[in-house]
Formats: C-alpha cells, sequence, structure tokens
C-alpha cells in the first residue's frame, strides 16, 4: 500500500470532474486501498479520489474511532434527499479550517462495491454529511463553495500565505544542510 499526495486549495485539480470507473477491476481496488491508507494517515473520515489527483469516481469513508470500517463507494450517487441541518466540516484539501455548512439530512443512495456490486442505502447524520460531502469533491466542488465569497477570499489569503511560508522553511532547511 501507498500514501499519496493529498492536493490542498486552491490546487486546480481539485477542481476537475471525475469521470465513472467503467469496470471494477484491481487497479481501481488497489487505488482504494492507498486512499484507505492515505485518509487513515492524515486522520480523515472521508477521501475521494479527486483529492489525491486521479479523476475515477471513488470514495472511501471510515466512521469508526477504531479505523477498522472502511466503505468504499465506486460510482457513489444521491438518489433522494430529505430535510436540511448545519454541519460542522474541515477537509483534509482545506487544512485547519472547520466551518459550518447547509447538508440534507437523510439521503438514498446508490453505489458500486469493491466486487462492482450495486448496492442502494441509505444515510442519514454524519455518513450522510460525508457522502455528500465526498461526491461533491468528485464534481470539483469544496465546502467552502458555500460560504460567502468575502470568507472564501479572506481564507485563500490566509491559506496562500501558509504555503508561502512553508515553502521558505523547506526552503531554509534546505539550505542549511547544504551549509
Ligand atoms: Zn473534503
Amino acid at each position: 500500500m501507498a500514501i499519496l499526495e493529498v492536493l490542498h486549495y486552491p490546487d486546480p485539480g481539485l477542481r476537475k470532474k471525475a469521470v465513472s470507473v467503467e469496470t471494477v477491476d484491481e487497479s481501481c481496488r488497489i487505488l482504494a486501498k492507498d486512499m484507505l491508507q492515505t485518509m487513515y494517515e492524515n486522520n480523515g473520515i472521508g477521501l475521494a479520489s479527486t483529492q489525491v489527483n486521479v479523476q475515477k469516481r471513488l470514495v472511501v469513508i471510515d466512521l469508526s474511532e477504531d479505523k477498522n470500517e472502511a466503505i468504499y463507494l465506486i460510482n457513489p450517487e444521491i438518489l433522494t434527499s430529505e430535510g436540511t441541518g448545519e454541519s460542522q466540516e474541515g477537509c483534509l484539501s482545506v487544512p485547519e479550517y472547520y466551518d459550518t455548512v447547509m447538508r440534507a439530512e437523510r439521503i438514498t443512495y446508490r453505489y458500486q462495491d469493491l466486487e462492482g456490486k450495486v448496492i442502494e442505502s441509505e444515510a442519514d447524520g454524519l455518513l450522510s454529511v460525508c457522502i455528500q460531502h465526498e461526491i461533491d469533491h468528485l464534481d470539483g466542488k469544496l465546502f467552502i463553495d458555500y460560504l460567502s465569497p468575502m470568507k472564501r477570499r479572506r481564507l485563500r489569503k490566509k491559506l496562500e500565505k501558509q504555503e508561502k511560508q512553508e515553502k521558505q522553511e523547506k526552503q531554509e532547511k534546505n539550505q542549511a544542510k547544504i551549509l
């Protein structure tokens, strides 16, 4: 298994729309396992392929404390949604930022499992929110898109500054090694 690199906002890769998985094969299963490992490594509860710069409709989720209840969703789609509620969210692609967005409370959804079998199910609570958040990723959408433009601008500036600082620190470290 491999740990993959997670893209950070505003990386343009996060805006790409993922395409359907035609056949669920071994390469798909390997990607799913790598994504799961990457998610665990970063202490996330959900990860979409778009976040590791792969444009295939594949999502991994694990809401358990012990990281032993992995859910793999291939070609997931929401069939019906009901109610709306506030959801406090963060994202591995928007580090250290949390905000409240509105999500449907209950959903029914369809997906394929790692064997390619089509399954229909329903979800509420955290699982419902998580599935909505991850399907958004597959469509090139981020949870911060639901925030006001002003809030988003401020966040973007902050993250760009952060990234610049990290780059500079890295450079300084590299130089230190040369000396
Ligand atoms: Zn996310």
